[in-house]
């Protein structure tokens, strides 16, 4: 009988479901809410073309990054819209203005994280800024292929394992596509967000809540906040911003417990990539050596170019630039090499989840906030040996911290 991954490996990215030319996988939520492949063994005819494609269960093509660049898009109103500096749109925007098309994440007005794609401007603020929650991939592999056998330009953009299911699931190399994958901490699970978005509406006074947005610059484009919008039980408008280090959602994100299990063994942290380009937010410190003043905190963008294509189309893009060392573009991003942490807790946790209520688990679970830690983690020299101490003595402490209240 053939054999998919299983919960604690798959990541998600629908490369099977995709491929099955007998319709006989469906994508499923499991316990944690995550969607994992279900085989209709009355359907399989064993052909094994599913497990062939699974970038889990074979090996991904990857490149070391031949260079690598800094900057920001010059329009400032995308930028302030965006997650760091906007490279994903001076991308898209390059991509749409030669009539082509971008995948990537959206949510939608169920405030639920879907893949999708556009063939237009006007809507590609839909797919700016990060949304800290697995996107559902649904059939944009199928979509994709489609659309590069017609010949049209094609911008596939998402997490470096939705990457590896699309390189895998297509089998070869095309011209006219463009991939882009985000250095990723970890994606947290769909059916928790939607959990917290109820418990958001009873606690805040919300009779719906309309939009989220993760890294909202409109106070600070130093240091993002979480935005909430939607109507009170009245019909009135109401806006709530929350400093990340308050926000519960950006909690449960950086506790880690929420996180697909795939993360803690992502097979994708590493200096050597599976995209054209690699995107990332570069924070603080390091790029103030190159911009004065306030220009270097209203978001910047690292940008890997992991493939000769990369290279090629970057004197093309609309933005500013400066071209750092690849090895100290790489230094500074500690996702390269440090997968984010399966917490102590996270068992019990998921044990809670089922029998406690949401605040419960909201008091319980998303208080302890590792935030500040990691603010100052970014913000300041991470090379400094007394940085990297206080860092190892923090995470000791709430090792210990963790500890003890599982005892
Ligand atoms: C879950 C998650 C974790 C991240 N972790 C890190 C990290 O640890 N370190 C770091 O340097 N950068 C991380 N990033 C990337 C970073 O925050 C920015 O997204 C990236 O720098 C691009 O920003 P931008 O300004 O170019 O464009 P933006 O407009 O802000 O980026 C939008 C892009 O992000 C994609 N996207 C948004 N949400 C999702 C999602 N849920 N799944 C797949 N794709 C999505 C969109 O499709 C689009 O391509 C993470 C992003 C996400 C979504
Ligand atoms: S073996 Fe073939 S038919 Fe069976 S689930 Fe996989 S792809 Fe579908
Ligand atoms: S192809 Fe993707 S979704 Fe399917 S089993 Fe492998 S990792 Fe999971
Ligand atoms: S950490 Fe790895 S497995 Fe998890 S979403 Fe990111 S790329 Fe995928």
């Amino acid at each position: 009988m053939i054999q998919l991954c299983n919960n604690d490996t798959c990541t998600g990215c629908s490369a099977c479901y995709n491929k099955c030319p007998r319709h006989a996988i469906s994508m499923t939520e499991n316990t944690e809410g995550f969607l994992n492949p279900i085989i209709d063994y009355n359907l399989c005819v064993n052909c094994n073309l599913c497990t062939s494609v699974c970038p889990q269960l074979n090996s991904v093509n990857l490149s070391y990054p031949q260079k690598t660049f800094i900057g920001w898009i010059n329009d400032g109103n995308i930028r302030r819209d965006s997650a760091s500096g906007g490279a994903f749109s001076v991308l898209a925007l390059y991509v749409l203005r030669k009539g082509g098309i971008v995948f990537g994440a959206k949510m939608d007005d169920d405030l639920v994280v879907r893949h999708c794609f556009i063939d237009n401007e006007s809507y590609l603020y839909t797919l700016r800024d990060s949304k800290y929650v697995q996107s559902n991939m649904s059939d944009v592999l199928r979509t994709a292929k489609r659309f590069l056998e017609e010949g049209r330009e094609v911008l596939f953009t998402g997490t470096s394992c939705q990457i590896g299911g699309l390189v895998k699931y297509l089998g070869k190399d095309y011209d006219n596509l463009i991939t882009v994958d985000l250095l990723c901490h970890g994606v947290p699970s769909p059916k928790v967000f939607k959990d917290y978005i109820r418990w958001l509406e009873e606690y805040k006074g919300f009779s719906k809540i309309t939009r989220i947005k993760f890294r909202d610059k409109a106070i600070s484009n130093e240091s993002p906040n979480c935005l909430i919008e939607g109507m009170g039980h009245k019909g009135e408008k109401i806006t709530i911003i929350e400093s990340r280090i308050y926000n519960k959602w950006i909690q449960a994100f950086l506790g880690n417990n929420i996180i697909r299990p795939a993360c803690y063994n992502c097979k994708y942290v590493s200096p050597n990539r599976v995209s054209d380009y690699t995107i990332a937010d570069w924070f603080g410190w390091d790029s103030r050596k190159y911009w004065e003043g306030r220009e270097a905190q209203k978001g910047v963008s690292a940008i890997f170019c992991n493939t000769a294509k990369a290279c090629s189309i970057i004197p093309s893009l609309n933005m500013v630039l400066h071209e750092v060392r690849v090895e100290h573009g790489i230094k500074n991003k500690n996702e390269f090499f440090h997968k984010c942490l399966r917490p102590t807790s996270r068992e019990q946790f998921w044990t809670d989840y089922s029998s406690l209520s949401f605040n419960e688990v909201v008091v319980k679970y998303f208080q302890t906030s590792r935030l500040p830690l990691y603010i100052i983690y970014n913000s300041i020299h991470k090379h400094s040996i007394y940085t990297k101490l206080i860092v190892l003595f923090l995470r000791y402490l709430h090792k210990v911290k963790l500890k003890l209240k599982n005892r």
